[in-house]
């Protein structure tokens, strides 16, 4: 047995007539975990998003189905009610379903109303997590989303509801108070919305904010700026963009390690004035 079978050994079987649910993460295909690889090596058929990167669509079967379902603002995309019907539907024939979706399928991915459709069909299924574009995508800009100088919460936010606004029902005052580091999901368009709203509930017009698009693809590219100026740089990304609100951002200073790669120059300074050494004793 070779090594990269020896990798797949012990691991799962993708049943004929069962569907996985699996996360591909960000982007870059390296993030993928075993159990994701090992569906996509079985697969029959794989029904992905808009937001799954080709590098992991190429890691299928060869001459596995692909299926694209994706479901991107403002253009014609299958309806959700479609794609659960299509999996039961792929699946009853007697196929082994992938159904791969950005980042992790239970965060703002409709991976449980996906498999609550299966469980009505009695389609056996499994669900493989992702890396979520808020924690792994911001890790390709340097960004931790928790540093225990800055904060010990840290909130995910959906930008806009299933009608493309502000959710309502978000306790703006409570989490402005409450959540040290925000990080925002599908929020460009309405990010002048939210920021105004932060800064009405007490966030510093000058606190650090990053707008991370295509986080972790050979695209990205990351716009820092502030609340205040928030707004006014959210209109020069890229969608889709992870953004995150807080003094964690301030660390990308001495983190960028993909910009470092990039530019063959080595990281050091320490962004927040606070030595390991001192963190460590602390
Ligand atoms: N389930 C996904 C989120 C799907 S909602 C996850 O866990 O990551 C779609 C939103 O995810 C986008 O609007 C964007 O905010 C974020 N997103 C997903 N992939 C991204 C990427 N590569 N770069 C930046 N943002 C990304």
């Amino acid at each position: 047995m070779n090594r990269v079978n020896a990798l797949f050994e012990g691991l799962p079987k993708l049943e004929p007539g069962a569907v996985w649910l699996v996360g591909a993460g960000p982007g870059d295909p390296g993030l993928l975990t075993l159990h994701a690889l090992n569906g996509l090596a079985q697969a029959d058929v794989v029904v992905h998003d808009a937001l799954v990167d080709p590098g992991c669509l190429a890691l299928a079967r060869p001459g596995a189905d692909i299926v694209h379902a994706g479901k991107r603002g403002g253009r014609p995309s299958p309806k959700q009610p479609d794609i659960s019907a299509r999996l039961v539907r792929e699946a009853k024939s007697g196929k082994r379903v992938v159904r791969l979706k950005g980042g992790d399928p239970f965060l703002f991915g409709r991976g449980g109303e996906e498999a609550l459709a299966l469980v009505r069909a009695g389609v056996p299924f499994r669900i493989v997590p992702g890396i979520t574009a808020g924690i792994g995508g911001l890790a390709y800009a340097g960004i931790p989303a928790t540093d225990r100088n800055v904060n010990s919460v840290v909130a995910f936010i959906t930008g806009h509801d299933a009608t493309g606004v502000v959710p309502g029902g978000i306790d703006w005052a409570a989490l402005a108070k409450g959540a040290p580091v925000i990080v925002l999901y599908m929020a460009i368009k309405t990010l002048p919305e939210i920021s105004a709203r932060l800064m009405a509930a007490g966030r510093l017009a000058n606190e650090p904010v990053a707008l991370v698009s295509n986080a972790a693809t050979s695209r990205q590219s990351v716009i820092e700026t502030t609340l205040s100026e928030a707004a006014e740089a959210g209109r020069a990304a890229e969608a889709p963009a992870v953004i995150v609100i807080g003094d964690v951002v301030r660390l990308r200073a001495g983190l960028d390690w993909l910009g470092a790669l990039e530019l063959g120059r080595k990281l050091d300074g320490d962004p927040l004035g606070v030595t390991p050494e001192i963190r460590d004793a602390g």
